[in-house]
């Protein structure tokens, strides 16, 4: 089941890699609040039970966050 490892954390999303030729638009990154320009490589995110709540997020603030939350719940279990 889990096969991407932190790429599905417990709060129940999917994340997927989106290729810079399938960037066509431009996205805003909720990570650092800066733009993702068409052409850029980025992730995807939606949450299983809101797909309409979908975020792009560049590779690098995703990865960040990612492991921010993996050390929080790390440290919440003890
Ligand atoms: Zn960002």
């Amino acid at each position: 089941m889990s096969t991407h490892g932190w790429t599905e954390p417990d709060d129940g999303v999917d994340v997927r890699h989106v290729q810079p030729y399938e960037a066509d638009k431009t996205y805003r990154c909720p990570g650092c609040d800066h733009e993702i320009g068409p052409g850029l490589g980025h992730e995807v995110v939606v949450p299983r039970e809101r797909p309409e709540e979908r975020r792009h997020w560049h590779s690098g603030c995703w990865h960040r966050a990612a492991r921010q939350r993996e050390r929080a719940s790390r440290s919440r279990k003890r």
